[in-house]
Formats: C-alpha cells, structure tokens, sequence
C-alpha cells in the first residue's frame, strides 16, 4: 500500500471507519483524476470505466463517510451541485468554469486583508473561511467564440 493509502486507512479507523474497498476505489479516483474536483456523477462514471462499478448511492454514501472523516472536501458549486476533492490539507482557492465545471486552484489567499479588516471592524471571531472565483476557462471560451 502506498503511503498516502496509509495514511487513509489510519485516519478512518481514527475516527472508527473501516477502509473498504469502495472506499479506497473513491480516494484513487480522486488521486488520479485530471481534474481537481469531482462531481459524484463523475466519480460514478470513473468507477465504470474502471471495471469497479459501484452504485450510485454507494458512491454517494461512502463520500459522506470520506467527509466525516476528513479525507475528503466538498465544495459547492454555484448552481447547487457538490463536487468533491481529495484532501491534501494545503490551503487554496478554486477558479471553477461555470461551463464545464472544472475547476483550477490557486494557493493565493487574500485571507490576510479581510481578517484585519473583521478585528477592526467586528467582535465577530472567525475559524474557517472558503470562496470559489466563478467564470469561464479558456476551453469554453473558445468555444463560445465559435458559436
Ligand atoms: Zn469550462
Ligand atoms: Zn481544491
Ligand atoms: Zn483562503
């Protein structure tokens, strides 16, 4: 097992999970994929083009055990839909295509101003913050040129 695969199995019996192979089927698809976050439909299909076809609602179950434990991320997209990625515990942002849906990240952060700015402006303590940059990848765009 390699080591990221490791450290899986040991922070899901942490949290009193076992590593099933489901489970490990949905880290490696999302280890491996192309692109950075991953729809549940998208993760279903890949494990179809893998010959390790899982239910939809087994897909859809076994995410919400990888959030809990905290393997995974969910981030919203705009029109509602979830997308999910591996937890690599780096903090960054996503440039996500309103289009296609794929989504970039950027290690920018511009935490630092908006923090100051709630001590100076609020009693208000924070922990935790997220924000998605909505638009259109080059893809598209040139696409849309076409049309
Ligand atoms: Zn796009
Ligand atoms: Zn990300
Ligand atoms: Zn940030």
């Amino acid at each position: 097992m390699s080591q990221e695969m490791e450290h899986c199995q040991q922070q899901l019996k942490e949290k009193g999970y076992k590593f099933t192979n489901q489970r490990k089927t949905i880290i490696e698809i999302l280890l491996s994929s192309q692109k950075h976050l991953l729809t549940a439909g998208q993760i279903y299909d890949e494990t179809r083009q893998k010959n390790l076809p899982l239910n939809y609602s087994t897909v859809y179950r076994n995410l919400e055990t990888l959030l809990e434990s905290g393997l995974v991320k969910r981030v919203s997209l705009q029109d509602g839909t979830a997308s999910y990625e591996y937890n690599r515990h780096r903090h960054h942002h996503h440039l996500i295509c309103l289009k296609c849906h794929d989504a970039e990240m950027i290690d920018y952060c511009p935490y630092e101003d908006i923090n100051r700015y709630i001590k100076e402006h609020t009693t208000f303590y924070p922990v935790e913050h997220r924000f998605e940059i909505y638009g259109y990848c080059e893809k598209c765009r040139k696409n849309m040129k076409r049309d």
